[in-house]
């Protein structure tokens, strides 16, 4: 029997469909030229008022992602082992298991894991990835991307949108469906 592909998955931009993602953009370009922020940096909301809007923000990701009929397809048929890596921070873990229930996604993951020690993003995934040593990470945020890039020996899928279209890396795909045929093409 072929071996399963091990891929792990980004949560918001690439199982689910964010509109909002259209913004970070704007925001990184903001932070790099007008406040000369170059370091991978992510703000963590820590206030019930802060909580609060940035749950209301992230409940835009309501739209499961184009691929997700073939991510469960992949799954049930073992050519994939599915993990669900989100840095979403740990209060947000009902938001989540809600989503996942309702959309009748929560049996197509081995293992979902979340941020619950609140760590940086870009460093929880560093952590994860290294430890699960999965073949295929999918990623949406670009900065996570080109963190990533030399410190995991996992190939890593990034999923882009229209706005940074242009940006050049060598596994970039337009949504997870795309992303999940060049994985089962290249094994
Ligand atoms: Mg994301």
């Amino acid at each position: 029997m072929k071996k399963k592909i091990i891929v792990g998955l980004d949560f918001d931009g690439v199982v689910a469909y964010s509109p909002l993602r259209i913004l970070r953009l704007p925001v990184a370009l903001a932070k790099r030229h007008l406040l000369g922020i170059r370091e991978t940096h992510f703000w963590v909301p820590k206030t019930p008022l802060e909580k609060k809007l940035w749950s209301l923000a992230f409940s835009t990701s309501v739209f499961p992602g184009r691929g997700t009929a073939l991510l469960r397809q992949l799954a049930n048929e073992g050519i994939i082992e599915a993990h669900l890596v989100t840095a979403r921070f740990s209060f947000m873990q009902n938001n989540l298991n809600q989503w996942l229930h309702r959309r009748g996604m929560h049996n197509v993951f081995s293992g979902i894991i979340l941020n619950t020690r609140d760590e940086q993003p870009h460093l929880f995934k560093e952590r994860i990835i290294n430890a699960k040593r999965f073949d295929y990470f999918i990623e949406d945020n670009l900065d996570i991307v080109r963190y990533l890039t030399g410190r995991t020996k996992t190939n890593v899928f990034w999923i882009y949108n229209i706005l940074d279209h242009a940006t050049s890396y060598p596994y970039k795909f337009p949504y997870l469906e795309k992303a999940l045929r060049a994985i089962v093409r290249s094994g």
